[in-house]
């Protein structure tokens, strides 16, 4: 799995200031993808070594957020255990699927987003969107997902 940049961003998690990791090779292919050089597998290999690296260099951030990664979700799920394990930084990941797969284990992450990119829907910040950012929370029957999609529309 690769990654072609990092980036320090606002608005892709509400109330984090999140480390975005732009990760290449996407299977999703959504017909409107503004992004389609993400399909191609380039970049630069995303290892923990990368990760320790880029956390190191990026104090102050709250959140890391996998954006993509599609391609390996049991790699991703990987990736966010050792930072859960190794940091006191939240976990998201931006998945295209509509499900999440199996391999995802919600102790491994704090946010997680699904839905590919529909442009007749529009994107996460608009009512219509078929997105969906979500909160992993504890309840009363252990890890839930709690739909938090509605804070991007204010
Ligand atoms: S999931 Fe994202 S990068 Fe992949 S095709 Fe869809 S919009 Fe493009």
């Amino acid at each position: 799995m690769k990654y072609v940049d990092v980036k320090e961003v606002f608005a892709e998690i509400p109330d984090e200031i999140t480390l975005a990791i732009n990760i290449s090779g996407c299977p999703i292919h959504c017909p409107s993808c503004h992004s389609q050089y993400l399909w191609t597998d380039i970049g630069t290999p995303l290892t923990i070594e990368s990760l320790a690296e880029m956390l190191q260099s990026h104090i102050g951030v709250t959140c890391i957020c996998l954006m993509g990664g599609d391609q390996d979700p049991a790699e991703i799920d990987r990736l966010a255990c050792w930072v859960k394990e190794n940091s006191k930084v939240r976990t998201a990941w931006y998945s295209g699927r509509s499900e999440l797969p199996k391999e995802i284990k919600l102790a491994h992450f704090d946010y997680l987003k699904t839905g590919p990119y529909d442009e007749a829907r529009g994107p996460l910040n608009v009512r219509t969107t078929n997105q969906r950012l979500y909160r992993v929370e504890q309840g009363e029957a252990g890890l839930q997902l709690t739909d938090i999609t509605s804070r991007f529309w204010k």
